[in-house]
Order: C-alpha cells, then structure tokens, then sequence
C-alpha cells in the first residue's frame, strides 16, 4: 500500500503507536487535534475524526454540522519526545466535501494547479525564534546582552540542551537538518533542514514549531515565533527558499540568465512583486507583524526585514534576494504566517506571474536601508494589517486563485482582529494625547 493509502492500526501495531493526534491548522495557523487511542484510528481513518469548527478560527457558525478532520497517512510523525504518540495532519471534510476555506486544502489546490502545468513547488523555510521566560516577559538568557549577538557561540552553546534536542529530533525524522545558529535578536534562533515538495515543507513548518514549544516547555523556557516580541530587537522572519521543478529538472535554473536564475524564475517573481500587497496579509498576518517590517533601525543596527516591493542579488535589505542560481529567497512573510496559507499564497502569486508574464522590473543592487529613498517609486510593504486586508479585498488574483471561500472568510476574522485592536487604548495614546 502506498503511504497515503497504509493502514493506521497496522503502523500502530507495527511501530508500537499507542495514540494519534489527529489535528489540523485553523485560518489563524492554530493547531488543533483530537487524541485517539489507537483501537480506534480504524474507523477515524475512513471518517475522521469530528469538531466544532466555529470553535476554532474557521468561518464557521455554532448551527453548522460537525467538521470531520481525515487523516493523511503520509504526514505521520512519531513525537520524538514521546515515541507513543503519532501525529498526523488532516484535511478537513463537512457534509462529504472537502472545505474549501481549510488551510491544507487550499495548499493542495494550487499545487495541484502548478503540477497541471507541468511544476512542482519545492521550497523550504527558516522560522526564527526567541527562547523566553515561561511567563513571557523577557529572553530566557540574562547573559545574552551582546549589541551584535548573531552567531554568538556562547550564547548559542548555553541552549545546547534545547537545541540539540530539537536538532536530534530532525535528524530521527529524516528532515536532513544541517545547521542551528544565534540570530541577530538576544535570544533568537534559527534551525535549518533541507527543503522539499512545499506541501511535505508546510506539514513539517506546522510540526516544527509545535516541536520547538514543546521541547523548550520540558526544558522549563517558552519558545516565541511572534513577528516582533521585542520593538528594539529584530524580529522573527520566516523565509522562504523557493523553485519550481519540471521532470525532475531546475525549472528556475539557467547559466544564461541572469543570476543563474531562468525567466520562469523572473516571471514568477514578477507575480510576486505584483501582488505583494495582498500576499502580506497572509504573509503577515497579524497586528504585530508591521512592526517588524516597517522598524526602523535596531540595536545591532539593522532589522534584516524589508520595508520596500523589491528584488536584489545576494542582498539581506529587500523583499526578495537571489543568494544563488536556480532559487530564490523570500524575506517577507513572519513567524505568525500560516505554514499553508504562507506556501499556497507564494505559489498562487507566482503562477500569476507565469501565466502573465509579470516583469519584475530592475534589480536592485542598493542597500535598501539607507539609499533606499533615492529610488524612485521603489514601493512601500504595507504599513499595517489593515492596508494589507484591504489589498486583499481588492486582489481578483487571490480570490480567483485561492477562492473566495478562504479569501472572504480570512478577511472577516482578520477584520474583527483589526477592530478589536482599534479599540484598545494603548499607553502611548495616553502619554501623547493627555495634556494636548
Ligand atoms: N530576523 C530577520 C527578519 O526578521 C532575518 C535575519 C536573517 O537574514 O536571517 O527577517
Ligand atoms: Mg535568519
Ligand atoms: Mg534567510
């Protein structure tokens, strides 16, 4: 049998699996799973296993039926920490039909629609973070002080019990990971494995970070994905590295283009930099995720994040670098992003800048910091949630492409996370506005 048609309770028998987390992502990239013991994986396979969507941040209503999350085999995981679990992403079915707005759904449609012109997506990702107290208010390390703490060996080293873990982890499960550093916030950390289908990449960013909270939690420390925990550190990116691969072969690979990279390659990039606006409210999707976009200056001297709709060569200060031939890398999207959403929303705007052929326009080879305002009509990311959302009400290729079913019902919850925001009245209103 193939892996996405294997039995669940012969695995479990076999590899000694007593429970499984059948779980899922809900728009927000909340994590959520049922625990079933392994004596009923038989008929949860077939029917999977039921919740209330509206419970979660789907939308959905407390009258619709019940949300069945079917289990797809091919996902397993083994909790290394705790070998008896197994964990298994899902896809989510109501009334007998796949749900349109689900996160994995939507991924797998427009992989389906890249592999329908011949492509495969493979992309891989490096989600930082910061290793906090468990209550949340400050680094975990009180000796992590450096004003340039990237790549710090001592301050890297005093993790090593959480990191090894995590990087042991990897390694059981076949990622093929490869390196672990300090990045450039006190506290902060970056993990690498190997890229891969971005479907097989999205189900293990989901595991990762759940992997990452639960091994730092044993640990007693807290582990934070959140875009901008800290306003004068740089904050938490999650880049993406991406190529689209035809018969087996480098589909943005070509000696004779510039960088190495094809004009596949170059189009596809085009369609990014066309739709940037509404590709950051799924990249950046939430409040907080602006202030590490648009921050000025941090303590180490720069923030590493772009603030402008633009591409370069191997150049940390745009939105997208070329760092080597036949790839690409792009900066924008954060640690909140959802793993699928991120992967589908890339892939989405890089179709439609295949099928149009979008011209990227002139690279830029400039430090976008500092001389980035002598260029003229170099485009500003969106300064906030809400000018992303609307960029997103207003993008016919996200609604076309991702549907309207995700589209609409993303942008109701986001918009009801943007009032309720607006109306919290903040400490520097007060100090600004008091005595005016
Ligand atoms: N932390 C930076 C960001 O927010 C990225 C640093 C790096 O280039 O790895 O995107
Ligand atoms: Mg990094
Ligand atoms: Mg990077």
């Amino acid at each position: 049998a193939s892996a996405a048609s294997a039995s669940l309770a012969t695995i479990a028998q076999e590899r000694g699996i007593k429970y499984f987390l059948i779980s899922y992502v809900d728009l927000f990239g909340g994590l959520r799973a049922k625990l079933v013991p392994a004596s009923a994986i038989e008929e949860m396979q077939k029917a999977g296993a039921g919740f209330a969507g509206f419970a979660t941040w789907l939308d959905m209503s407390p009258a619709d039926p019940d949300l069945f999350a079917v289990p797809d085999p091919s996902s397993l995981i083994q909790l290394p920490w705790n070998p008896e679990v197994g964990w298994l992403a899902s896809d989510l079915v109501m009334d007998g039909k796949i749900v349109e707005q689900a996160p994995r759904s939507v991924l797998k449609a427009q992989l389906a629609r890249a592999e329908a012109l011949g492509y495969e997506m493979k992309s891989g990702v490096e989600c930082e973070y910061f290793l906090i107290s468990a209550d949340g208010s400050a680094i975990h390390d009180g000796s992590d002080t450096a004003a340039k703490p990237c790549y710090d060996q001592s301050a890297l080293m005093r993790q090593y019990g959480v990191i090894k873990e995590i990087c042991d982890s990897m390694l059981q499960l076949g990622w093929g990971a490869y390196q672990n550093d300090h990045e450039d916030a006190n506290g902060q950390f970056e993990m690498n494995w190997n890229y891969d289908n971005a479907l097989i990449t999205a189900d293990r960013h989901v595991f990762f970070k759940y992997m990452v909270k639960s091994i730092a939690e044993k640990h007693g420390l807290r582990a934070t994905f959140m875009p901008k925990p800290f306003i004068n550190l740089t904050g938490s990116g999650c880049h993406v590295h991406v190529s689209l691969w035809k018969k087996g072969g480098n589909a943005f690979s070509d000696p004779k283009g510039e960088l190495g990279v094809s004009q596949l390659g170059y189009h596809f990039i085009g369609g990014l930099i066309h739709n940037a606006d509404a590709l950051c409210a799924l990249t950046n999707p939430t409040v907080n995720s602006y202030k590490r976009i648009n921050a000025p200056r941090t303590i180490s001297g720069a923030t590493w994040a772009p603030n402008t709709v633009t591409y370069t060569g191997n150049n940390r200060t745009h939105m997208i670098r070329i760092p080597d031939a036949g790839r690409f890398e792009f900066r924008l999207a954060d640690g909140a992003a959802n793993p699928y959403l991120l992967q589908a929303g890339v892939l989405a705007s890089g179709l439609d800048g295949i099928e149009n052929e979008r011209d990227p326009g002139k690279r830029l080879d400039i430090n976008m910091y500092t001389e980035g305002h002598k260029v003229r009509g170099a485009k500003r990311l969106p300064l906030n949630l809400l000018d992303a959302l609307r960029a997103l009400e207003k993008s016919k290729v996200l609604k076309d492409s991702l549907g309207t079913a995700l589209v609409d019902g993303y942008l109701k919850l986001k918009t009801e996370e943007w009032n309720a925001y607006s109306r919290h009245l903040t400490q520097w209103e007060r100090e600004h506005t008091l005595d005016i």
